[in-house]
């Protein structure tokens, strides 16, 4: 009876362990600082993309000012060569040169500001590389704690279950199937000690027609209030967290 109560004692503790391996809060805390990476990492990679597509912008309209000023020189000259002697047609180039200048002018001031938009761009990038790098360190840190924490539990759960195995091979399979009965009827406690004739499955004190039968070694004894089967300890034996 002693056996199958170390057993029950063992597959409660080995039932604990894998919850704790299951439902690890530091799992959700993993997987908390992986989502704030993700988070990080998505806003780096809009903000690089919206940098990528105001530089190319920048350079397009740096070609367009190119070919603007060419324009603009190229008139100039024919304008003032002496070439060209129609007063209209003279005119006409006149306006022209105004318009490409205002252009020019226009371009210019667009670009301008294009530039400094850039710059923010590049800072506000910069920051989020930053934040970025702290998330992933953060992630990584969590990640390791983790494993760390994981890899502790699992190897007291193998050091548990190899008890487990070990117990279990020295009890009859008659008895191994009583215990498996009496555990699926109460919760995995189907087992309870009897300390100073007191039940502690149920807190009740036991009748002493029981009290007698708890001396008999091969007896199965059942508490009658709660149904548990009852294992006699003495107050040393408990204290002395009995192996045997
Ligand atoms: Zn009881």
């Amino acid at each position: 009876m002693k056996r199958l109560w170390k057993l029950q004692e063992l597959d409660l503790a080995i039932g604990v362990l894998e919850d704790k391996i299951e439902n690890n809060p530091l799992r959700q805390e993993a997987g908390t600082a992986e989502e704030c990476l993700a988070r990080a990492e998505e806003a780096l990679n809009r903000a690089e993309q919206s940098l990528k597509e105001q530089r190319k912008k920048l350079k397009r309209g740096e070609l367009d000012l190119e070919a603007i000023t060419t324009e603009y020189k190229e008139l100039h000259q024919r304008l003032y060569s002496g070439e060209v002697k129609n007063i209209k047609e003279l005119e006409q180039m006149e306006i022209r040169l105004r318009s490409v200048k205002q252009n020019q002018l226009t371009l210019e001031e667009k670009l301008l500001g294009l530039m400094e938009a850039i710059e923010e761009q590049e800072e506000l990038a910069h920051g989020l590389t930053g934040q970025r790098d702290k998330a992933a360190a953060e992630r990584q840190e969590r990640q390791r704690q983790l494993d760390e924490e994981l890899a502790r539990l699992r190897n007291e759960l193998d050091q548990l279950q190899e008890q487990r195995e070990l117990l279990a091979a020295r009890i009859e399979p008659k008895q191994m199937q009583l215990y498996r009965d009496l555990a699926r009827r109460h919760q995995g406690r189907g087992l309870a000690r009897v300390i100073n004739d007191i039940c502690q499955g149920c807190s009740v004190f036991i009748s002493s027609a029981q009290r007698g039968f708890l001396y008999d070694p091969e007896a199965l004894v059942y508490c009658e209030n709660c149904g548990r089967l009852l294992v006699r300890f003495t107050e040393e034996e408990t204290r002395t967290d009995w192996v045997e």
